[in-house]
Formats: C-alpha cells, structure tokens, sequence
C-alpha cells in the first residue's frame, strides 16, 4: 500500500492509524487527537496563511503539494516508511489568497471558537461539541457564522430553546463573526505564541 493510500485508507479506519503512531513521550496525548493537532500553513513566500489539522497536513505533504519545514516530534509508521508528523509545512507553490470568509463548516466554526464552549468556557475535544444556534432554529435563528457558536452538550440542554435575552445564568463568551484571515491570523498568533517551531514564522 502506497503511502497516500495508507492515509486515505487511515481516515476510514482510524484503528490503524491508531496502531502506527509511536508516540514516545507524547503517549499521554490520544493518536486520534494527534492527528487533529494544528499544523501552521506557510505559503511558498513563508508567509502563515493557514492552520490545519496534522491528518490534512500530512496528506499535503505525501502528493508532494507541501514540504515539512519543522517537525512535531512524533513518527508516523506506515508500511516500511517513517513519516515525521509535521508541526509547520510550506506550500511548494505560491498560492494567492483570496481575504474572503471561510466555508460555513463545523470544522471552521470550532477553529474559529477555540474548540471552546461559547457558553461556559471550557476547552473540549471537537467530538465533545457540537454546534449551538444563539436564536434557536425553532425561533427564525439561521445557520450563519453570526449565529453558530461551538458548545458543549450540558450547556446545549441547559439553553435549550431560549433567546439569550430569555437566560440570565448564561453568557456568550464573545459575540460570532465570520472567520476572515484577520481571525485567522489571530487564531495563528494565539497558538503559536508558546511554540518556537510556529513563532518565528508569525512574529517578525
Ligand atoms: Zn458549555
């Protein structure tokens, strides 16, 4: 099996990947959660442009469209080859980026939130939150950036139908806005402050 296939292959059967990833002195951090950890994108100019998880960081890297530039520290097993999990790559070819809002997705909604709970704060793991409309569906609410926030399951049932002017124990934790590069670059600065691999490339 070529090694992009094991990748494909990987993200049905996340059991494999489970069994090929050696995590040394990370083996406190779960496999699954290995791959959903953030990869700091570098456009061909070495400019941050994005952040993605190490699954799709590592698929870039395999077709050849993006190199690793630093590494996380962890080995991915595949067959008889040894893939460094990658914590910063760069795209081989310059990209422009257009400064439009991202696609409406979960995905971009919990990046976006911190994988925060907007309501109590708390840090989850994305399969432990789901999505919250601040004016219930029930209520006209629509699916937009403005009014989709991350949340976590008890603080989905405690708000249950209720406008935000209807709950006095609840707070959202900061208004929703659409994710523009602008949040994107922020989002970049906040996790990479504490990581050497990702500063030099977001502060200069
Ligand atoms: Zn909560």
């Amino acid at each position: 099996m070529s090694l992009g296939k094991a990748m494909i292959h990987a993200r049905k059967q996340k059991s494999i990947v489970k069994a090929a990833i050696h995590a040394g002195d990370h083996a406190h951090v779960h496999p699954h959660h290995i791959l959903q950890m953030p990869v700091l994108v570098l456009n061909a100019s070495y400019e941050p442009i994005n952040i993605c998880g190490a699954r799709r960081a590592l698929v870039l890297v395999l077709k050849g469209i993006a190199r690793t530039e630093e590494e996380h520290g962890l080995v991915l097993h595949a067959q008889r080859s040894r893939i460094p999990m990658p914590s910063v790559i760069r795209l081989l070819e310059y990209r422009r980026i257009p400064h439009q809002t991202r696609a409406l997705s979960r995905k971009n909604i919990l990046l976006r939130d911190r994988n925060t709970c907007q309501y109590c704060g708390i840090l989850f793991s994305p399969g432990e939150l789901t999505l919250d409309h601040v004016v219930p569906r029930s209520r006209g609410g629509n699916s937009t950036w403005e009014n989709l926030v991350a949340c976590c399951h008890a603080c989905n049932r405690r708000k249950g139908n209720r406008m935000m002017s209807e709950i006095e124990d609840m707070m959202l934790l900061r208004e929703p806005r659409p994710f523009s590069l602008h949040t994107s670059r922020q989002i970049m600065r906040m996790l990479g402050r504490g990581d050497d691999r990702w500063r030099k490339y977001l502060f200069y």
